[in-house]
């Protein structure tokens, strides 16, 4: 009984996890995420934001333990791990002390690195001044009794990693966000087949869609955004998560066999360079092209863009809308508004509603933006998070002793659901400690 999991998030909510691994040797962290329910309740950004790390623990929004954040005390965990790069996983890592070391999949670190260099500066955040080192999977990392294998698995962000640690008392699989519906399904293959090789004791698994249960795929997406798109009269708009790389490609896709060229913001393109070397994501960015700003107020990075990439005045878009597919985020609405859209231009909006991974959306303002430009709006979406069949098929294969349901609303349903199987399902709470042995 001296190995022990602690959850200090991610339970019962969607994301915010936070997951410590303890044995007699050693500690590990699984992700350090923002809770977005327990952040919204005190603060909204960009102007009521954080200031300092005592004031969120004591509000209860990072586990109230000093030395996770100060360097005078002894080290709380050796080593954090981050299944992938969605705030909700990371948006925390900031706040750590800088002498624990941050592993995650190379992707993950170079979205991190692109959205800290565009990112107004965030004490949550910012990665500055951490150590940030890479793995890939089927690598096997050993910190004293542990061994952790992390595997990729198919999500709605590039470089997302499910876990398997073999400790003293028995092995534990995390799966971090994953599913099996997306157009990399063989990478969520591998990990599920890694833990029916190793023999599970408990896994650890998100359940976000226990009640958004869907049949869909990204094709299906991509040939809807494509359908829309050749029947728009104007102007055809996107938004969608900023480091969704599938989704991208599906507009980019649907724009092309349309005959019209994407266009993005700064911030965006600064995601995509990131990535654009990496042979295992394949992103597409030939004939994209970045909407200039005002030249009073361009960054110093965005200048960079606008050096390295093709870019397109506003008045241009606006004189042959018909011509573009413009991926702007709610915060830009105003630059679409002054393009001024054409009767006929159509909005498609590809996150899930109200919230997703990277940022909150105020939905309500969304819709009057909308309204006061007179652009109706499309949803188009599949989900990042694995889907309650193909959940319970996973859960029977591994034949794990006991399974730990997090980064959900309905931990009882899930329960309930694989009642039939020989397994035992324990709900943690904030704080609580599970056992192994
Ligand atoms: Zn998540
Ligand atoms: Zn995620």
């Amino acid at each position: 009984m001296e190995t022990s999991i602690s959850f200090y998030g991610g339970v019962e909510e969607v994301g915010g996890n936070k997951i410590l691994v303890s044995t007699r040797e050693t500690s590990i962290m699984l992700d350090f995420g923002l809770s977005y329910q327990s952040r919204r309740k005190f603060f909204s950004d960009p102007f009521i934001i954080p200031r300092d790390v005592e004031t969120l623990m004591k509000l209860g929004i990072v586990p109230n333990i000093p030395e996770m954040y100060s360097e005078t005390i002894k080290k709380p965990f050796s080593v954090l791990f981050l299944s992938h790069a969605h705030r909700d996983h990371t948006g925390h890592i900031g706040l750590l002390r800088k002498d624990i070391p941050i592993y995650a999949g190379e992707a993950s670190i170079n979205i991190l690195k692109a959205l800290n260099e565009v990112s107004r500066k965030s004490i949550e955040s910012d990665i500055h001044g951490k150590t940030l080192k890479s793995f890939h999977t089927g690598d096997v990392i050993k910190l004293d009794d542990l061994e952790i294998t992390p595997i990729h698995v198919d999500h709605s962000i590039p470089g997302s990693y499910g876990f398997i640690i073999k400790t003293p008392e028995g092995s534990i699989a995390y799966t971090g966000d994953f599913r099996m519906h997306g157009p990399k399904f063989g990478m969520t293959e591998d990990f599920i087949r890694k833990m029916k090789d190793q023999q599970i004791d408990v896994l650890i698994t998100e359940h976000t869609n226990m009640l958004d249960g869907i049949v869909s795929s990204e094709k299906e997406v991509e040939e809807k955004i494509s359908e829309i798109t050749r029947s728009c009269e104007g102007l055809v708009i996107g938004d969608f998560a900023i480091a969704d790389i599938d989704r991208y490609n599906s507009f980019y896709n649907a724009a092309m066999e349309n005959g019209r060229q994407l266009v993005i913001t700064p911030k965006r393109a600064v995601v995509l360079s990131s990535l654009k070397n990496d042979k295992k994501i394949n992103v597409r960015v030939e004939d994209t092209l970045v909407l200039m700003k005002e030249k009073s107020r361009v960054y110093s990075w965005e200048k960079k863009v606008f050096k390295e990439w093709k870019s397109i005045e506003p008045e241009e878009v606006s004189k042959k809308q018909k011509e573009f597919l413009v991926l702007i985020p709610q915060v830009e609405m105003q630059q679409i508004f002054k393009i001024s859209p054409i009767p006929g231009s159509v909005f498609i909006f590809s996150s899930s509603e109200p919230f997703n991974e990277e940022l909150e959306i105020d939905y309500d303002k969304l819709i009057n933006w909308l309204d006061a430009m007179g652009v109706p709006m499309y949803t188009v979406h599949v989900s990042g998070h694995i889907m309650p069949i193909h959940l319970k098929k996973v859960i029977r294969e591994i034949r794990p002793k006991k399974v730990i349901p997090i980064h959900g609303e309905n931990p009882e349903l899930l329960k309930k659901y694989v009642g039939d199987f020989n397994v035992q399902v324990e709900i943690p709470k904030v704080g609580s400690k599970v056992f192994l042995g």
